[in-house]
């Protein structure tokens, strides 16, 4: 390091904003190991009290990003553009989301990360398919792009390896809750996977990083305005996370879900949220000449197969048994499958997507800690939701589990979280907030 640690480190406990040059020099000891753990621990201390200026949090990203390898997909004569969601509960937007947005001719690279705790990511619900791999090199990830429009790629020590040591370190330092580190731990990775526009899709409710839709909207700005200064288009979603998206939650079940609605066969707010999300995908593209023109192309691609078929290509391409398309039974099926029936009659007034997926988690379907392993069979799959009559003793929901005493568990934890009352409830607005 060029600077002395220790007063940068000062300077911004002194709520000071440390230049691009500075960032850079701190970034670079995180890289080299020349700033020590204490150090780092307490600049991000210093950050996440003192919070820090639009210019500053586009220099950290910047210096994150470029700490590890930029890729460059010039070879692919479309725009590139992704999306982030802060994640949530039964969330399998991206894998429907990469072929349909594909299909309209937008190429999507996509590096994603696994889930951790009750949310689950991306890459264990595609390791649930057979064969499928994501551990890619990056020009295999560049090759698969151009082949079929869309790539999966699992998180890579060549990827802003800076975010690694300062993410771990945040997470036990109490840093985590920092808009600054979150934005820029977020955005370093997308920015080096060479792409020209992204949508975030930034959750909030009670399954999702951010529960209240004001720190969530602060969230959303600040990632919009950070990756702006960084040179790429930017829109962004707030959406509700207060209730799980989508029937399933667990990987198998998701990806069986996913194939269903490739096939036309999709739960309605699973379909809106990835609408949604593609359309500013399209439109971040300029391949659509506005929202309308932009759902129609979606919906007919949904409809004529070609989403499907831009699934099938990836899924070829990436290792996978294409034969799972056609023969669902090939993702596995839990050893013990046992219906949840209502106690009374009445509305589904409440579905709590925290304890659902805690209980997911407590199935065998998530990781409390990094190294667990997950078994991909388990889950839930709700046959009710929000609004719906039920009448004492209709199946509310299956669980998946690997042992009797796991499944029965499990579905007392899903009575507990499927409330039934006397008074139909709406579910408030999927999309609450557009930021383009
Ligand atoms: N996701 C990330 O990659 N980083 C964060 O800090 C939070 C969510």
């Amino acid at each position: 390091m060029q600077h002395h640690p220790a007063r940068l480190i000062a300077k911004k406990r002194d709520g000071g904003a440390l230049s691009p040059d500075e960032v850079k020099d701190l970034v670079s000891g995180v890289v080299d190991g020349s700033l020590g753990d204490a150090q780092l621990g307490a600049f991000l201390m210093a950050v996440c009290c003192n919070g820090m200026t639009p210019e500053e949090t586009a220099g950290l990203t910047l210096a994150m990003r470029d700490s590890g390898r930029v890729l460059n997909h010039d070879h692919v004569k479309k725009k590139k553009v992704d999306k982030h969601s802060t994640g949530g509960v039964g969330d399998k937007v991206s894998l429907l989301l990469a072929p349909l947005v594909a299909a309209a001719g937008v190429a999507v690279p996509m590096v994603s990360g696994r889930g951790l705790g009750h949310t689950g990511g991306t890459i264990d619900k595609l390791a649930a398919l057979p064969g499928y791999r994501t551990d890619l090199s990056l020009d295999r990830f560049g090759e698969v792009l151009g082949a079929c429009g869309y790539a999966m790629l699992s998180p890579s020590s060549d990827i802003a390896p800076a975010d690694a040591r300062m993410y771990a370190t945040r997470d036990i330092s109490g840093t985590v809750e920092s808009i600054p580190l979150i934005t820029s731990s977020i955005l370093s990775k997308k920015l080096a996977e060479g792409i020209d526009g992204l949508v975030m899709d930034v959750k909030f409710g009670r399954a999702s990083f951010m529960r209240e839709e004001r720190d969530a909207t602060a969230l959303m700005e600040g990632l919009v305005a950070t990756g702006r200064a960084a040179g790429i288009e930017m829109s962004a979603l707030l959406t509700d996370m207060d209730h799980p998206l989508g029937l399933a939650i667990g990987n198998s079940l998701e990806v069986l879900e996913v194939l269903q609605a490739l096939e036309g066969d999709c739960p309605r707010d699973l379909r809106e949220v990835t609408m949604a999300l593609a359309v500013e995908m399209l439109l971040l593209a300029g391949v659509a000449a506005d929202a309308d023109a932009a759902e129609a192309t979606l919906s007919r691609l949904w409809r004529d197969g070609s989403v499907r078929q831009a699934f099938r290509d990836n899924l070829e391409l990436q290792g996978g048994d294409v034969r799972v398309m056609d023969d669902h039974s090939m993702l596995g099926r839990a050893a013990h499958v046992v219906p949840v029936e209502a106690l009374r009659s009445g509305f589904v007034v409440d579905v709590d997507p925290l304890a659902l997926g805690h209980c997911v988690v407590d199935l065998g379907g998530g990781r409390r800690q990094p190294t667990d392993k997950i078994d991909p069979v388990v889950g839930i799959v709700l046959r009710h939701t929000l609004g719906d009559k039920v009448r004492v003793g209709d199946v509310l929901a299956f669980v998946h589990a690997s042992s009797d005493q796991a499944a029965g568990e499990a579905v007392q934890a899903v009575l507990d979280a499927i409330a039934i009352g006397d008074e139909r409830v709406k579910r408030r607005p999927l999309v609450k907030q557009r930021l383009a």
